[in-house]
């Protein structure tokens, strides 16, 4: 086995690598340009690059970047896939490669997307009102506040594991990350309607699926659990199909719902409705998650992200040290990192193959 590259230093390298390992692949590539720019003004945009016939009634989907900064690690995990392994796909098989479903965050290093939106609480139903967090909007101004001192820092934080101790980790976590539609300065703010990626999967999806009879999605996250170690997580409950299905490809998939993963229970999980962008077949989606630092030191790095874009300058003098602070929690710089996190991600492609 080849030794798998270190990650990309920035989302250009990222794509350039992604994309001359799928023309290399004999990949048939599309590329949807996103409206924004990056920090040092480069395009953006989602690239798919396409393996197997455009008919076959079987789909593998690998998308990375959901989380724009988690996709250092899934742009290297395809890129590595694409390069070296492709001898292991069934010919039978169509194989997807998203690169960067949310590509600006991934090029400002952010977990969100350009209007601060967190894509995984953006696939609520939007006909409906949203879904309250009234526990969030009590400490909104804790979580997220206005000033970024080492005071405001200290005292915050200090504030934050107080409510651990009261309320337990449990409902901290669920507090804070489960999700919030009433502060779009805050960290896991879910928008106020569908974002970009969303209407682009929608779309993509509409069009080019509609003769899969099957469809497996590994959609590729990072920032929980325990270090290199990819738990892969469902999004539905026991029990359901979709996530029997899972169950009966990986044998170790975990719920959120059944409260045995390392995520908390969200809203918005876009493949919690994966089943309706493909409503001709059966759907069978599943997260993997590479752990990387503590949940601290993670949730601090996306408060000060979210300090940053919200009330500070993400283009000043300390747009840097945050920035490398993020990604410092999300994507581990260290070779050993991502050379754990290969055969895990290998493992699970493969049994997506069925080989
Ligand atoms: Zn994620």
């Amino acid at each position: 086995m080849s030794e798998i590259a270190p990650l990309s230093p920035t989302y250009s390298v990222a794509r350039a690598a992604f994309l001359t390992a799928a023309t290399a692949a004999g990949a048939s590539i599309t590329t949807f340009d996103h409206p924004l720019r990056g920090p040092h003004d480069e395009a953006l945009g989602i690239d798919v690059a396409e393996l197997g016939r455009v008919d076959s009634p079987a789909v593998v989907l690998v998308v990375s970047a959901t989380h724009g900064v988690e996709g250092y690690c899934g742009s290297a995990l395809q890129t590595h896939w694409l390069t070296h392994h492709l001898s292991g796909r069934p010919a039978d098989i169509r194989v997807v490669n998203i690169h960067a479903l949310n590509p600006y965050g991934m090029a400002w290093v952010r977990r969100v997307n350009e209007d601060n939106v967190d894509l995984n609480r953006n696939f609520v139903d939007w006909s409906q009102p949203v879904p309250s967090n009234t526990d969030y909007d009590g400490i909104a101004d804790i979580v997220g506040p206005a000033e970024w001192s080492s005071e405001s820092q200290q005292r915050t934080l200090e504030a934050l594991l107080a409510l651990v101790g009261e309320w337990g980790f449990q409902k901290m976590q669920s507090v804070v990350s489960g999700g919030q539609y009433s502060h779009p300065k805050g960290v896991f703010y879910g928008g106020a309607g569908p974002v970009w990626s969303h209407h682009w999967l929608r779309d993509w999806c509409t069009a080019n699926l509609s003769s899969a009879e099957r469809v497996v999605i590994i959609d590729i996250h990072t920032g929980l659990g325990p270090w290199g170690h990819g738990e892969l997580i469902g999004s539905t409950e026991t029990g359901e199909p979709m996530f029997e299905r899972a169950r009966a490809l990986w044998p170790d998939a975990t719920s959120v719902l059944a409260g045995d993963s390392v995520s908390a229970v969200t809203a918005g999980d876009w493949l919690n409705i994966a089943d309706e962008l493909a409503p001709h077949a059966e759907v069978t989606p599943i997260c993997i998650e590479f752990g990387t630092v503590d949940g601290v030191t993670v949730l601090q790095s996306l408060r000060a992200d979210a300090w940053l874009h919200g009330h500070g300058d993400p283009t000043g003098t300390d747009a840097p040290a945050i920035r490398a602070q993020v990604r410092s929690a999300f994507a581990d710089d260290d070779p050993a990192w991502i050379a754990t996190c290969w055969p895990r991600f290998y493992d699970v492609l493969s049994a997506a193959f069925g080989t």
